[in-house]
């Protein structure tokens, strides 16, 4: 079969002779390739099963299927073609069913159990110990254990389960409110976002000497700018009711119904709570680790956000001249924290782009990751890629390729339109050696004209090393199995690599290699960088434990709460945010409709906060023996981003640290 997307021994794909009929085509060839290679694998017979024929084989249908469906995910966000990106979206819902296939496939359940009671599977270890156990509990997670009876009501839970969260995303996108208000209320914000929020247009003469109406919806752009501006603080609590009322009118019996289903289904496989299913294959392994966590940091936190708010409560008093305010509310905090920012801690973001041009930023990047790693990276000159401002570069190590990135840094029409990690061929052994990983850099930063140099708000930089940091996961694999490779690691971990490498866009002595201004070249002022600090630290504890309760509600809904029982998902919300966060519960609210997370995270909410926990933990490694030590790069490289998941999470962390992690790190670098 002749088609770009079918690669052999290391080649690249040549994007230019990509046609959209190339898609499906590839698509369906591939999904009856794995078939029969499949049916091949249930066929042997149980005394004759090996690692190779049997559990490799496997692998080896996973990485066939991963090379062709992540190039086709990636593309079905990024490609200009409206055929290819259509073709591309529905292939990957064909290998998502067939992925979910594989996972249902009893007779490649049987086939691994039967592998895993010869003798040879007994003596296995390492990582290939590791994949047979975790395959099988897999299996088990999803039913394979129970009786076929058990089995089939499992399904129909899942079943169930799966159409309420649908309907519990549908409820809240669908959702519509609004605040109207009228010009004395729209006070504090900024002309344009008046003009786009008037109500009715045709009045515009009237409204000139009256005063118009304005219509204020739920969605971000009108809603942030709105609590943060607005001088009237009636209106902003209004419009807090409103927003955290969203979708109240149908979710609150969803989620109800959603936690009961998840219940049941974790007691049917054998569980005792939702939270102790969901944990197990995670780095965390069970609730009472993530309890922990969350208990102990809210501890450590809380003098922080006490200062956060005294500060806030100071900046309340001085603007309503009135010392006798003891209390910010809840809808109150965004107006003051904007107060408090421009006032104590003045950082204008438009002159510090001034020392973040593009260019600039890449090199330096650059230059940093190739230094700690002890690789080069190489642009290859017109590539074959599927825009023409695509940049295409070679990953080398004393000469030898090891990986391969694809870099698409500017906005267009129908691109994806936030900035993301993309794999595209997994790491992995082969026969004729190591299989090239690759992978794409999706972001959209500013694009330099004639007229203007492309210049970097901060924020946009550290978002930037934040997605390399999960690209040179993927990349410096050296695992054996595509399975383990990369960033093929437990979901509470995989923000550790990022998360970390977030670092370098704030330390002092790594910016000022390349934050240079793009007039002048003069490098970042200490004075400013001192500023950014702050401003950083400006209200890091009460933001903290606005996490902490996030986290610990949805922890608290899948493991401590029965939802057929007398309190309410309500009355959960107003207890534990009165008992957790500085601000009181608004009366009135259903906060938890609205949370689109408990669908999507569903007892998982705290791995964002425990991955920081641990990269800051790690990064102090670097403070110790310096930011630009290449010994510590080198070890991040060899113990973290080189094992993907060939061994435990907890352990890598362990391993680079050389004795068990804790909070202190992460704590200071809150500014505490
Ligand atoms: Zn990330």
């Amino acid at each position: 079969m002749n088609n770009p997307l079918l690669i052999e021994n290391n080649q690249i794909i040549d994007f230019n002779k990509l046609s959209g009929k190339d898609i499906n085509d590839v698509t369906s060839y591939i999904i009856e390739r794995s078939k029969e290679k499949l049916n091949r694998i249930y066929k042997i017979n149980d005394d004759e099963r090996t690692f190779e024929n049997t559990v490799r084989s496997l692998d080896n249908i996973f990485n066939d299927l991963m090379k062709v469906s992540e190039v086709i995910s990636l593309l079905a966000y990024v490609h200009p073609d409206d055929e290819i990106r259509n073709n591309c979206l529905e292939c990957t819902s064909e290998f998502g069913r067939f992925f979910n296939e594989i996972s249902l496939s009893e007779d490649l359940y049987i086939a691994f159990k039967n592998y895993s009671e010869t003798s040879e599977a007994k003596n296995l270890n390492g990582p290939y110990k590791k994949y047979l156990k975790e395959t099988i509990e897999e299996f088990e997670r999803n039913g394979f254990a129970l009786t076929k009876e058990k089995r089939e009501q499992l399904k129909i839970y899942k079943d169930k389960l799966s159409d309420l969260g649908i309907q519990f995303d549908a409820n809240i996108n669908s959702y519509e409110d609004f605040l109207v208000v009228n010009e004395y209320q729209m006070e504090g914000l900024p002309e344009d976002y008046k003009k786009s929020h008037l109500q009715d247009d045709l009045h515009a003469e009237r409204v000139s000497k009256a005063g118009g109406t304005y219509k204020i919806g739920l969605d971000y752009p009108s809603y942030i700018p709105f609590m943060k501006y607005s001088k009237s603080d009636e209106s902003r609590k209004k419009l807090a009711k409103k927003y955290k009322n969203t979708a109240a009118d149908k979710n609150l019996e969803v989620l109800k119904q959603i936690l009961i289903e998840r219940e049941k289904m974790a007691k049917l496989l054998g569980y005792k709570t939702f939270a102790e299913y969901r944990t197990e294959d995670r780095m965390a392994r069970n609730p009472e680790n993530v309890w922990n966590f969350e208990n102990k940091l809210r501890e450590r936190v809380r003098l922080k956000a006490e200062k956060d708010y005294e500060e806030l409560l100071q900046i309340k008093r001085e603007y309503l001249g009135d010392n006798s305010a003891e209390i910010i509310e809840s809808w109150e905090s965004m107006f003051y924290n904007n107060i408090l920012l421009k006032e104590k801690y003045e950082l204008d973001n438009q002159k510090l782009k001034e020392y973040f041009e593009v260019g600039r930023v890449i090199d330096g990047l650059f230059r940093i990751a190739q230094h700690l790693y002890g690789v080069k990276f190489e642009e290859v000159n017109s590539p074959s890629v599927w825009n023409d401002d695509v940049r295409f570069f070679e990953v080398k190590e004393e000469n030898k390729l090891i990986a391969r990135f694809y870099l698409d840094l500017y906005p267009r029409k129908n691109k994806y339109n936030h900035a993301a990690m993309f794999g595209m061929t997994p790491g992995k052994k082969l026969d004729v050696g190591y299989q090239i990983p690759t992978a794409s850099l999706v972001c959209n930063f500013p694009k330099a004209t004639e007229e203007r140099p492309a210049l970097m708000l901060h924020n946009d930089v550290v978002t930037f090393f934040h997605e390399f940091g999960h690209l040179m996961h993927d990349l410096l694999t050296k695992a054996e199995l595509a399975s383990q490779a990369g960033t093929n690691v437990a979901r509470d971990f995989v923000e550790m690599p990022s998360q970390i490498f977030e670092n370098w866009a704030w330390d002092y002595e790594s910016l000022s290699l390349f934050a240079r201004h793009y007039k002048t070249d003069e490098v970042l002022p200490k004075e400013l960088h001192n500023k950014m600090i702050a401003a950083k630290n400006v209200g890091s504890g009460l933001h903290v434990l606005q996490q902490i309760f996030y986290g610990t509600l949805d922890m608290t809904f899948h493991d401590k709460f029965d939802p057929n029982g007398e309190k309410t998902t309500t009355e959960l919300v107003e207890e534990l945010q009165n008992e957790i966060t500085l601000y009181k519960f608004q009366e009135g609210t259903h906060f938890e409709a609205g949370f689109g997370h408990l669908n999507g995270y569903a007892a998982g909410y705290y791995s964002y906060l425990w991955a920081l926990v641990f990269a800051e933990d790690m990064f102090s490694e670097f403070k110790q023996h310096g930011i630009m030590d290449q010994e510590t790069g080198m070890k991040l490289r060899k113990l973290v981003l080189e094992k993907g998941s060939t061994i435990e999470e907890m352990e890598i962390v362990k391993q680079f640290l050389g004795r068990k992690p804790n909070e202190e790190a992460f704590i200071k670098s809150i500014g505490i």
